[in-house]
């Protein structure tokens, strides 16, 4: 299948022969397939928005070849380019670009009327859509009267009123709340999914990652990795490979797009990721307000800065008084599973350490005894009822799993599938749920322990009250907000 969007070689140069010369784009080369969702993520200024605005054509690379829908957009008159660009591409910016002088609906319309329909036609086409995105009511007023999550619906639905088959989307997420944010990515998730959009999404956000098909990360003008959430492509050409991983392939990956910083560093950076991961584990449909306060207190959990009691405490207090409103009793059970998980985490993570027992010497803990203890853990946490009666065989078998997955690079998929695999034929043979739990909460722990080991010299440090943070981690953590 032809690429929808290849670049070749591209060299993007601002300020070309000035004093300020700045070259954003290095020998970028790329394919992008028909339908597929793609994300470009890398720190602040490393050429994100460049690049999307080379392959809108807004802006002309220096060197290389920048083809879409089989056109050299290099080569394209001034006309081509202008039907280019109202028909194949549609544009949603962070700053959500609207036109404050016309009404919400106009907005809409506008890019109607380059493509000459008649009024009539461009009003129901713009009211259908905002309809579906639920700002009808609001079609007569100006976009500075709507919220910012309403204004960047008006946004999507302009950018896709002419059915443009591509669609680029530059941190549209950035100035939103966390309710609109997860509006408009599901909103994107569906153009993909269900009206076979091609997206382009920019985010600096490792939280949305997982939205997309393959991710490409940037730093310093080049692109840097690229990772494969799912490969559409291959698997239409029916070719399913499996991509093998790292454990921890897609914290690795930020630590490259991260380059220069310490892995204690990125650490403090993806904390409230981590804090959210962690969060959601526990309450799945509780009200957005609890949620926030729990993550809050779990990211102060993680940095050390929040003791025992005060994390207990706001557990327990009355989500109508700041807390998050568990009662008394599952808010101690839940602080005693934050803290198995914890321990767990630092327990695989930790480097060079030295089991204490006389027998044993001082030898190290090896790859093995690891995997042994946490397979323990994984059973005795979501397969408690069953636990002794898993057939030794199988036991053996989840334990090489685990193995495999934290040291030897078997992929999440291939865990999950070993393990749900009939027992007959060389598998486990547990029962879905079960599989899903344990591959979960596997993935939890390893994402939890990642830099953990770095960062704290020893358990009773992490898990005593009140901690203290070096003046640099503090600074690094308040600098950095995902929301
Ligand atoms: P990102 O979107 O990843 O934050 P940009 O693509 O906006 O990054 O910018 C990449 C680099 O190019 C930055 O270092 C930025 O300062 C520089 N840059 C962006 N626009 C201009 C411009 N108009 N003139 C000069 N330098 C620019
Ligand atoms: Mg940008």
């Amino acid at each position: 299948m032809q690429p929808l969007i290849k670049a070749k070689n591209l060299n993007f140069v601002y300020n070309k022969g000035k004093d300020n010369e700045f070259q954003a784009l290095i020998n970028i080369n790329l394919e992008i397939y028909p339908e597929e969702y793609i994300i470009f993520f890398g720190p602040s200024g490393c050429g994100k928005s460049t690049l999307l605005n080379v392959i809108s054509g807004l802006e002309t690379p220096d060197e290389g070849i920048i083809i879409v829908a089989e056109k050299d957009l290099t080569k394209m008159n001034a006309k081509e380019f202008a039907q280019y660009h109202r028909e194949k591409i549609g544009m949603i910016f962070q700053a959500y670009n609207l036109i404050n002088s016309l009404s919400v609906l106009d907005n809409v319309a506008l890019p109607q009327v380059f493509l000459n329909i008649g009024k009539k036609e461009r009003e129901k086409k713009s009211f259908e859509l905002l309809e579906r995105f639920g700002i009808i009511k609001q079609a007569k007023k100006i976009p500075m009267e709507l919220s910012g999550g309403q204004q960047q619906r008006i946004g999507i639905a302009r950018s896709i009123v002419n059915n443009p088959d591509i669609i680029l989307a530059d941190e549209p997420i950035g100035n939103l709340d966390s309710v609109s944010a997860k509006n408009v990515l599901e909103i994107l998730k569906d153009l993909n999914e269900k009206e076979k959009k091609t997206i382009i999404l920019v985010t600096h956000n490792p939280e949305n990652l997982a939205f997309g098909d393959r991710i490409f990360y940037m730093k310093d003008g080049m692109i840097v990795r690229e990772t494969v959430n799912r490969d559409r492509h291959k698997l239409r050409a029916g070719q399913s490979e499996i991509i093998k991983k790292a454990p921890t392939a897609e914290i690795e990956d930020l630590m490259r797009a991260y380059q220069g910083l310490t892995q204690e560093q990125i650490n403090v950076i993806i904390m409230p990721y981590k804090a959210k991961l962690f969060a959601h584990h526990f309450i799945t449909n509780r009200n957005m307000e609890e949620e926030k306060v729990f993550e809050e207190i779990i990211y102060r959990k993680l940095l050390n800065t929040i003791s025992h009691e005060q994390f207990l405490e706001t557990l327990n207090r009355p989500y109508q008084e700041g807390g998050v409103g568990f009662d008394r009793r599952t808010a101690e059970n839940i602080t005693r599973r934050i803290n198995r998980k914890i321990r767990m985490a630092f327990y695989l993570y930790r480097k060079g350490h030295q089991r204490k027992d006389e027998q044993a010497g001082h030898k190290k803990i090896t790859d093995e005894e690891k995997s042994e203890k946490l397979t323990y853990y994984l059973l005795n946490t979501c397969y408690r009822d069953y636990y002794n009666d898993l057939d030794k065989t199988a036991m053996e078998r989840i334990k090489q799993a685990v193995e495999e997955r934290l040291f030897r690079g078997l992929s999440k998929v291939d865990f999950y599938n070993f393990l749900d695999k009939p027992f007959k034929e060389g598998g486990v043979g547990l029962n879905s749920k079960t599989v899903r739990n344990i591959t979960e909460e596997l993935e939890l722990i390893l994402v939890l322990g990642y830099g953990m080991a770095q960062r704290i010299q020893n358990k009773s440090e992490f898990l005593s009250p009140a901690g203290k943070l070096s003046a640099g981690k503090l600074a690094i953590a308040q600098k950095i907000r995902f929301r």
